[in-house]
């Protein structure tokens, strides 16, 4: 039997915590005696309208039923008072450990139909949203030497959906923020990951069959949530895949490739052409391996590879 993963004495801000998702993280940060700072703008799925409502009742059930400690904040993640929601998490309980990047909105068109509003819209609610709470919280979590970070992505952003140009260009933007900083912050034991789950909340509700969207509670996706910000987990640097009970992580390939030997006819399209199967094949060869890069630096290892010859 694995010990009970407790929250007693972090303070956890989870943003777009007034509905879907989110609620269900601040909810159970809170059972496992986490001071939540509940942030919601309230408004709308398209992201019109604001209402203090969403917070407040997520606040007042963690108060009621677990007898918790939370506070709620309306702000937006991306308006000009972003910053004031990590204030209000180190003015209520003075500090912050945990921060889940969860807030977000749809503004669906197929590209030829989405305009520059809807595009730039989507883009600064999810990515422009999760830098501003990411700036304010770091001092924070680096003077502390303790910090736990979960950006919100979406397997539309991983591998692109039909009608979200918008959406899966800030969430893939998030992932490559998310991988940036758990680079910058792993000597602060501030650690970084990104999640792409699956769930049934009023993002899907409209998209999704019935039967499916029965699966996909989101009670299934809280619990990788709190693993991975817990002060426990080692984890960092990673993506993960979620949804209806399907736990899994996600990570890049590159194929064994293909050097060439460095001479004028090798560089031309023509030489691409012809070894174009062997520079897509994803197959270990005898002195290249496929590989699962991480950083920037096992470029190190291809140009090895390629002096080789
Ligand atoms: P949701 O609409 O129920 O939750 C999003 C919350 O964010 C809402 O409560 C909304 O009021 C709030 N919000 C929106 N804009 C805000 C702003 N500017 N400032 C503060 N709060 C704001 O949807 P959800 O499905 O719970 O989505 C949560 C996150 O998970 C989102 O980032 C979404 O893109 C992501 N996601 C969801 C799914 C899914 O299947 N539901 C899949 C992939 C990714």
């Amino acid at each position: 039997m694995s010990d009970t993963l407790s929250f007693k004495g972090r303070v956890v801000i989870v943003t777009g915590a007034g509905g879907g998702l989110g609620k269900v993280y601040a909810l159970e940060f809170a059972k496992r005696g986490a001071k939540v700072v509940v942030n919601d703008l309230g408004g709308t799925l398209g992201g019109a309208g604001s209402d203090s409502k969403a917070a407040d009742v997520v606040v007042e059930q963690i108060k009621r039923e677990y007898n918790g400690e939370a506070v709620a904040n309306y702000d937006s993640v991306n308006g000009a008072n972003a910053a004031n929601i990590v204030k209000t998490a180190v003015d209520a309980f003075g500090r912050v450990d945990v921060l889940v990047n969860n807030a977000g909105i749809l503004r669906d068109a197929s590209f030829a139909k989405m305009d520059a509003q809807q595009f730039a819209s989507v883009v600064d609610v999810h990515l422009n949203g999760a830098y501003k709470l990411t700036k304010a919280a770091w001092p924070y979590m680096r003077d502390q030497k303790f910090g736990r970070i979960i950006n919100t992505a979406s397997p539309a952003g991983l591998f692109g959906n039909f009608g979200q140009a918008n959406y899966a260009a800030a969430k893939m933007g998030l992932v490559g923020l998310a991988e940036t900083l758990a680079k910058e912050g792993y000597k602060y034991n501030i650690l970084v990951n990104s999640i792409a789950p699956l769930a049934r909340s009023r993002m899907t509700e409209n998209v999704l069959p019935p039967h499916i969207l029965k699966e996909l509670g989101p009670e299934k996706i809280a619990p990788l949530v709190l693993y991975l910000t817990h002060e426990s987990t080692k984890v960092t640097n990673s993506i993960f895949e979620l949804a209806a009970g399907y736990y899994g992580q996600t990570r890049w390939e590159r194929s064994a490739g293909q050097i060439f030997n460095p001479n004028e006819k090798s560089f031309t399209p023509e030489s691409i052409l012809n070894k174009w199967d062997s520079i897509t094949d994803f197959k270990d060869k005898p002195f290249n391996k496929v590989e699962h890069p991480s950083q920037l630096a096992d470029y190190n290892t291809l140009t090895a590879k390629a002096k080789q010859l």
